[in-house]
């Protein structure tokens, strides 16, 4: 299949293209021949996460010393988009919760001890981390958690209960988030806190069913009495709401990553049909309707590209950008779920049938534009900013 977006932003080095081919080669042979199996599965193996650590490929956000490569945003949004281009939505749901959503708050804020202890595994894939924040009354308004941690002595101990959790279920690692001053109001008063599998009291009360992304699994989580040693507190108390806010850049990015890297698959597919399919004794390809209705997609997915590649060398090279990176992440997720139901058009009642690809990627998509960020969250970010 012929593939689009063939030259590269100017932020992509070289060792990102050797990473690229080698990522790509692990799509095709480690990936795609199971991919149906897991969507079936409701989860990733464990086995994906520690080929990818053999691979070199979980440690982009932490630093060298514990294992990581430390190859900062770019890298990441190109591992985004080339696990994306995978068409199988859960893979990249799963693996940038690890790679980009949760541990990274190690690598910012955990201790020196902490980090010992934890990243080296985590970067090696032996261990998957989630980040559970979202409560049931709480999901954008992040400042609307009630989960308490009160301090007893040597630990704290948790009440309170997490949904939408991905990693949830088969994850070893969760940073959780709690409110651990009850007079503070509103994003004043959360911390963060690592807890490992296996702590009594962590309980996974339901693996959830999601309308797409099948293959990453999806916790609900009740914290009961659930006992964590003062040692296991991550970053500063009280500031954790601002630790949540400050990594919402690498996970807009990634997010942008993997609707970029989607839409650039859906399209390619959507080409060799329309090219092939019969109808009124031509192709559809034959039909200026199908050509330019393909042709503004691309255009928009190109525009994706270079505005997300830029926002990305911005981050890199330390530069405010939550403007270019908010924008980035609106602009490719509502141009995803364009992208794909375009596509979809286009196949007709084919992709209609369960198990096709195109099927799957329509269900995959709908989450990317709210999920990550509801784009009308990200929208007052831009506004914010005019
Ligand atoms: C598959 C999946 C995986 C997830 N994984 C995790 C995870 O690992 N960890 C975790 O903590 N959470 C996770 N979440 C939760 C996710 O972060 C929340 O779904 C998200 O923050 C939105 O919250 P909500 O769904 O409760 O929507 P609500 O906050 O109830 O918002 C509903 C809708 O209201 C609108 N809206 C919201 N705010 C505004 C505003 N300011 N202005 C205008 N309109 C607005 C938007 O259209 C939004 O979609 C996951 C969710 C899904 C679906």
């Amino acid at each position: 299949m012929k593939e689009l977006a063939q030259t590269d932003p100017a932020c992509i080095t070289e060792d990102m293209r050797m990473f690229r081919v080698q990522l790509r080669r692990f799509i095709a042979d480690e990936v795609l021949p199971y991919a149906d199996a897991w969507e079936i599965d409701g989860r990733i193996p464990h086995t994906i996460f520690r080929r990818l650590g053999e691979l070199g490929m979980l440690g982009m956000r932490h630093p060298i010393e514990y294992g990581g490569t430390d190859m900062g945003p770019v890298a990441s949004v190109l591992f985004a988009e080339e696990l994306g281009r995978c068409g199988y939505g859960g893979l990249p749901a799963s693996v940038l919760v690890h790679t980009d959503m949760a541990a990274p708050h190690i690598s910012r804020r955990g201790t020196e001890a902490q980090k010992r202890k934890y990243l080296p595994e985590i970067i090696r894939g032996e261990k998957i981390v989630a980040i559970a924040v979202t409560e049931p009354g709480a999901g954008s308004d992040v400042a609307g958690l009630r989960t308490r941690a009160v301090r007893d002595g040597d630990y704290y101990v948790i009440n309170g209960s997490k949904i939408y959790i991905t990693n949830g279920v088969y994850g070893d690692i969760y940073i959780i988030a709690a409110r651990t001053d009850p007079h503070a109001k509103g994003s004043r008063g959360i911390s963060l806190f690592i807890v490992e599998k296996g702590t009594p009291g962590l309980v996974v009360a339901r693996k959830l069913e999601k309308h797409g992304i099948w293959s990453s699994d999806t916790a609900e989580l009740f914290l009961e009495d659930l006992r964590v040693p003062v040692a296991n507190l991550l970053g500063e108390e009280h500031k954790g709401f601002y630790a949540i806010m400050s990594n919402f850049q690498n996970e807009r990015l990634v997010m942008a990553g993997m609707s970029l890297g989607a839409s650039l698959k859906a399209i390619e597919l959507t080409l060799e049909h329309v090219r092939t399919r019969q109808a009124f004794g031509a192709t559809l390809w034959d039909l200026q309707a199908t050509r330019q209705r393909l042709a503004m997609l691309a255009t928009k997915v190109y525009a994706a590209r270079a505005l997300t590649y830029e926002a990305a060398a911005l981050d890199a090279q330390g530069i405010d950008c939550v403007l270019e990176i908010s924008m980035a992440t609106i602009w490719d997720c509502e141009v995803h779920v364009e992208v794909v139901h375009a596509c979809l058009q286009l196949h007709g009642v084919s992709a209609f049938m369960r198990g096709t690809a195109i099927e799957r990627m329509a269900r995959d998509s709908r989450v990317h534009t709210i999920g990550g960020g509801a784009t009308e969250v990200m929208l007052e970010e831009v506004a914010k900013r005019l």
